[in-house]
């Protein structure tokens, strides 16, 4: 691929802009880097610990350490990981219906949570599927203020109200696919000292997109519970599935009873082989973190410069994956994800077009050319075709390919536009 002058140009301008950028992200990297290999350290991993577990799985020393390893890194007393869980919205609901009673509330205080949970919240004029509500769980939020900040005064009035029955305060630290700012581990320390001032409740934080964004991870800021997808950043590539739980022993306990089974809870759960790459994955997670914090830096810088929008800007302090361009028309969104098919290792041949997605209004269009399948650490992209046609992006697992996408996608726009 030859690009022209102006992209190499405007690619040059922003690594130069760029680097005292990238030079913090990589000082991120390198101390949770430190803080991961002390524990490998400390928790004496070896070799016999990847051989794995057929059947029960009883005395998985590698399943085991790998939970302990987690949970010493994220500043937690108990973490599970396990590749048998599908997604990250499996590791959620398993965390809800492990922490949750009939009669209990769970009160979202960052507004809606991510499209996947409304059906686990469920509604309580269509029982019958096993949703919380069908289990008797109220369900309750508190928006986030017109600025994307929280609203301290209306979780305080949803605690009152609620009283001793809200279980659950939930926390989403990423913006995941709305119009909102990504919270920092801190800012989410400030919401569960807030809530534990005023409620005996399980502050939860949907983790998703976060893990080694920040030097800590909510759980060492006072959460009780983080929760995420292997798929994303702390499988860093390389896990083929799964999901963790991190938490207090307590909370961790009645979600690994959920898990499994009451009474068997993390005895039991052969791994089949996926542990190996759990530790490594865990290892690299740092280090690919910082590549696909790089690239959506530099595609906020490129794209900015083209007169885009841009969420956040290149410079600023980023507490996710995430990074969205507004296009503004379905031209420029089509040709961006187009061209990021294009420069993605795997599927670069085919041309995504606009589908009719279940459970979405409009039509997306996404990209995605990745190793494991919809894997987001890996580079992709999508976005609903209505205004204001934002792109929603995040992953690269190497900073050099996912600069090499970014040079595709805005060739691919400025030939559409032109
Ligand atoms: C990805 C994600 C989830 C879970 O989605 P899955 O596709 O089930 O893994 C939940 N919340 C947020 C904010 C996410 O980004």
């Amino acid at each position: 691929m030859e690009f022209s002058d102006r992209i190499l140009q405007l690619t040059a301008e922003a690594e130069a802009a760029l680097a005292p950028v990238f030079k913090e992200m990589d000082e991120v990297a390198y101390r949770n880097s430190a803080r991961v290999l002390d524990s490998y350290r400390r928790h004496r991993v070896s070799e016999t610990m990847f051989a794995g577990s057929t059947g029960y799985g009883y005395g998985d020393t590698g399943r085991d350490a790998m939970g302990d390893i987690y949970a010493d890194v994220f500043g937690a007393e108990a973490a599970f990981v396990r590749h048998n869980i599908v997604n990250g919205t499996q590791a959620i609901a398993t965390v809800l219906f492990g922490l949750l009673r009939p009669g209990d509330v769970m009160l979202a205080v960052t507004g809606r949570p991510y499209d996947t949970l409304s059906q686990v919240i469920g509604d309580k004029t269509k029982n019958g599927d096993g949703s919380l509500a069908d289990f008797g769980v109220d369900y309750d939020e508190v928006p986030l203020l017109a600025d994307g900040g929280i609203d301290f005064d209306g979780i305080d009035a949803k605690l009152k109200e609620h009283g001793a029955r809200v279980k659950v305060v939930f926390i989403q630290r990423s913006k995941g696919y709305a119009n909102r700012p990504t919270l920092s581990s801190e800012e989410i320390g400030e919401i569960a000292r807030f809530s534990k001032a005023r409620s005996g409740a399980y502050v939860v934080v949907d983790n998703c997109y976060g893990e080694f964004c920040d030097d800590s991870e909510p759980t060492a800021h006072g959460a009780d519970v983080i929760v995420g997808s292997l798929i994303k950043n702390p499988g860093g590539g390389l896990a083929a599935s799964g999901g963790y739980v991190a938490g207090t022993a307590r909370a961790v306990e009645l979600c690994s009873y959920r898990l499994t089974s009451v009474g068997i809870g993390l005895e039991c759960g052969a791994s089949l082989g996926q542990t190996r790459d759990f530790f490594r994955g865990f290892f690299f997670a740092p280090h690919v973190v910082a590549q696909a914090k790089k690239t959506a830096a530099l595609a906020a810088y490129i794209f900015e410069h083209l007169g885009y929008e841009v969420e956040p800007k290149y410079d600023e302090r980023r507490h996710d994956i995430i990074q969205t361009v507004k296009f503004g028309n379905p031209e420029g969104l089509c040709a961006f994800c187009r061209g990021i098919q294009a420069g993605s290792p795997v599927d670069a041949f085919v041309t995504p077009e606009p589908w009719e997605m279940p459970g979405y209004d409009d039509k997306v269009i996404m990209a995605a050319g990745t190793f494991i399948q919809g894997a987001s650490i890996e580079l992709s992209a999508d976005g609903p075709l209505r205004p204001p046609y934002t792109a929603f992006f995040q992953g690269g697992l190497t900073y050099e390919s996912g600069k090499y996408a970014i040079m595709m996608a805005a060739d691919s726009l400025l030939k559409e536009i032109s």
